[in-house]
């Protein structure tokens, strides 16, 4: 089944509030079998929304969303918007009264006109009391295909999908299974991984599609299953990943989890490893990375960001002539790094990073984007550069945590 999303909002349209409900929504119905074919943001405007509606219910959506416009104020246009493209009429719904004058009265404030307003609906329109806040929430068949109003507040949206409407829908209707699975390839440039797949992916069963989503340097595959036999997507899934090894190597991460973490986690447990960090430019990035896999107690001994020459000196002990004759941005540093926070923190590997982030060169004259990435790993250290001068700040703190996590889990893999 179908949906189409209409958000309404002239503060959506003026880039003064992001639309999140859109993503909230189709996420949700994705979930359920049910594909998102459009999302289109309109302004609070008794025509656009009326537009909007007569547009929906010519297209092969079977269920239509909006969010927002649901208020009592003067800008709030929709409720009488879908009226009038209902050619019906707003009506007192005495259950919504109740509640909003309890709420009113609990609050101590005097009902008004204007929240009075709030209980007015379609005469027609199933109406879900919205515990979340004021506004109704509406439900209407009209030619084969349901319209949903939801609120605009997010909070509210979100429980109300949440609660009654994705319930509502699964009871209703009798909708597919849809299974993903996320791989993620390191090191291969996109178009170079579609030719190596080509084979695989034309021999794919037409229930399963593929997506490259790529990122950070990184792709994510992701294979979606679609049908009405759980357990038998399930199994054609995995068939098809289960080729995957075989046609890209080592550079895909894994066929169980899409996180490089969780991998490196694996061999830290298997091997009875310890594991540390000494960042730079990263500011604790990667050491954020690997505290977000749950047991990482056992093999992580701990982080420091070391951001300053001083901290270089003092803490990691690295001595002040190898900083000023290489520069803190420097192969050395990097090896020193990883050596030295290692012995701190008597652990058998570590990762070190040092760079400029920019959006400046640092004071030895080092470029934006100049990284090296030092790794400590079982009494050898290697050290890698790295030059992104084109990529924003962030983006090179994220690409070179990535980069780093990447560089272990070659080595482990080496080791394997
Ligand atoms: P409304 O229901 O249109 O009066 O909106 C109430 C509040 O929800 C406003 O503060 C909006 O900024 C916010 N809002 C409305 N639509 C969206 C949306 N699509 N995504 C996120 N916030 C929204
Ligand atoms: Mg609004």
């Amino acid at each position: 089944m179908k949906a189409y999303l209409i958000i309404i909002g002239d503060e959506v349209l003026s880039g003064i509030t992001l639309d999140t409900n859109s993503n909230y929504i189709a996420k949700e119905l994705d979930n359920i079998g049910i594909s998102v074919i459009r999302i289109s943001t309109i302004p609070d405007e008794d025509n656009a929304i009326k537009h909007e509606l007569t547009k929906v219910f010519n297209s092969d959506a079977d269920f239509i969303f909006t969010t927002g416009g649901l208020g009592p104020t003067k800008d709030d246009k929709t409720k009488q918007a879908i009226a009038d493209f209902l050619s019906d009429t707003l009506v007192l719904h005495q259950p919504s009264l109740d509640y909003i004058t309890d709420i009113y009265c609990r609050n101590g404030r005097e009902m008004n006109e204007l929240t009075r307003n709030q209980a007015m609906v379609p005469s027609r329109s199933e109406v879900m009391i919205n515990r979340y806040g004021t506004a109704p929430v509406l439900w209407t068949e009209k030619d084969n295909k349901i319209l949903i109003n939801l609120p605009g507040v997010p909070y509210e949206t979100r429980a109300m999908m949440t609660e009654f409407i994705i319930p509502k829908i699964k009871k209703g209707f009798n909708l597919p299974y849809i299974i993903r699975r996320s791989l993620v390839v390191v090191d291969f440039p996109e178009s170079e991984l579609a030719l190596a797949l080509r084979c695989w992916e034309d021999d794919l069963p037409e229930f399963i599609t593929l997506s490259y989503l790529p990122s950070e340097a990184r792709i994510e595959l992701r294979l979606t299953a679609k049908g009405n036999n759980r357990e038998e997507l399930e199994y054609f899934l995995l068939q098809e990943i289960n080729k995957l090894p075989v046609i890209i190597g080592k550079r895909l991460i894994s066929t169980q989890t899409p996180d490089i973490q969780e991998v490196i986690a694996g061999f830290l447990k298997k091997n009875h490893l310890t594991f540390c960090v000494a960042e730079s430019l990263t500011g604790g990035t990667i050491s954020q990375k690997i505290t977000s896999v749950s047991g990482s107690s056992a093999y992580y001994k701990g982080g420091i960001t070391s951001y300053s020459v001083e901290a270089k000196e003092n803490i990691l002990h690295i001595p002040s002539e190898i900083i000023r004759t290489y520069t803190v941005v420097s192969e050395e540093v990097a090896k020193e790094m990883a050596e030295r926070s290692a012995k701190l923190f008597n652990a058998d590997i570590a990762v070190s990073t040092t760079g400029v982030a920019g959006p400046n060169s640092d004071e030895y004259n080092n470029p934006v984007g100049l990284v090296y990435i030092g790794l400590y790993f079982q009494k050898e250290t290697f050290v890698k550069k790295y030059f992104y001068p084109d990529l924003s700040r962030n983006e090179i703190i994220t690409r070179i945590s990535n980069k780093a996590l990447e560089m272990l889990y070659f080595k482990i893999i080496e080791n394997e």
